[in-house]
């Protein structure tokens, strides 16, 4: 890999992101480390490129549309845009018992309109080239469809949202308000959704079909313009995010990720990955 190669990745100045931004500038290319506060991204980025790695800071907050919009002006302007993505930046706002519908709000628009926010904008600056742009989502198995302990509970439900003939993004968006409005009445309870961590639950399960929808959206794009995107876990990773309790390192968490971005030629697309594994949603 060379410097020619540009990646950018959101949530940058710590945990996952900080380690996949890492990873990637020393496999050689150029990083585009993102944060939504500048100062701490600025210091994180410093790090690396004091350890002789080819990282670039810029401000971007994912739920911030003119912060977006400042970014890939900037990145448009410098670099042409960007021929791999990382979309890491998270929260899980479900720490206590209590859903307070702003805290599930922010989750919802973080994890998942995050996502969707920075992809739509970036899906016009990914550059072409014979390998295929490549999107990365870091989502969760919390996220999964028909995860044992923790699904949703309707089958209908769940089989259209794993219906890729039919799931559109409007029906994701669809669900993920329905979600919201329930938690605004006081009546999400009951509604049958995944019972552990449900708001981060179901911002990553929207995640994880968002990816499939948008991998089929992208696949009718020419040779040469190619976009690959694809969703992984990085298990329970010892960051801020988990109070250092997760069971492996950021390095390992970041793994997959790096891995995913940097497949060669005959790169996969809209599939789930743990472990450098396929997995089912
Ligand atoms: P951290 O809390 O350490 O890092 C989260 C990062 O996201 C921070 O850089 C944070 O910035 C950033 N972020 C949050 N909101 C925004 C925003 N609006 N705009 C830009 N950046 C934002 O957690 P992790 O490193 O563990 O999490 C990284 C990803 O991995 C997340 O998507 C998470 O859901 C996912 N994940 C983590 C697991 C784990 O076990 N740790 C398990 C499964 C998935 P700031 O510092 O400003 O808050």
């Amino acid at each position: 890999w060379s410097p020619d190669t540009i990646a950018v990745v959101t949530g940058g100045n710590r945990g996952i992101g900080f380690e996949i931004a890492r990873q990637l500038a020393v496999h050689g290319l150029t990083v585009i480390l993102t944060s939504r506060d500048e100062a701490v991204g600025q210091e994180a980025a410093k790090v690396l490129q004091e350890g002789g790695l080819n990282v670039v800071y810029h401000q971007l907050d994912v739920v911030d549309h003119e912060s977006i919009a400042l970014f890939t002006d900037w990145l448009r302007h410098n670099y042409e845009g960007a021929d791999v993505l990382i979309n890491n930046a998270g929260v899980n706002g479900n720490v206590g018992t209590e859903h307070s519908v702003e805290s599930v709000q922010m989750v919802i628009d973080t994890n998942y309109y995050g996502i969707k926010n920075v992809t739509r904008a970036m899906i016009p600056l990914m550059r072409p080239s014979a390998a295929g742009a490549r999107i990365v989502n870091v989502s969760s198995r919390l996220g999964r469809l028909n995860g044992r302990r923790n699904r949703i509970e309707d089958p209908n439900l769940r089989h259209k949202l794993g219906d890729l003939d039919t799931l559109t993004e409007e029906f994701i968006d669809n669900t993920v308000s329905s979600f919201v409005q329930q938690v605004d009445a006081g009546t999400w309870r009951s509604g049958g959704w995944p019972q552990m961590f449900t708001d981060y639950s179901v911002s990553k399960l929207a995640v994880n079909a968002y990816t499939r929808v948008m991998a089929k959206i992208l696949a009718d794009r020419p040779e040469g313009e190619r976009i690959f995107v694809n969703c992984y876990c990085p298990g329970w990773v010892k960051t801020a995010m988990t109070g250092w309790a997760g069971n492996v390192s950021p390095e390992e968490g970041a793994d997959t990720g790096v891995w995913l971005a940097l497949l060669p030629d005959e790169a996969v697309s809209g599939k789930f990955f743990a472990e450098r594994r396929e997995i089912s949603f």
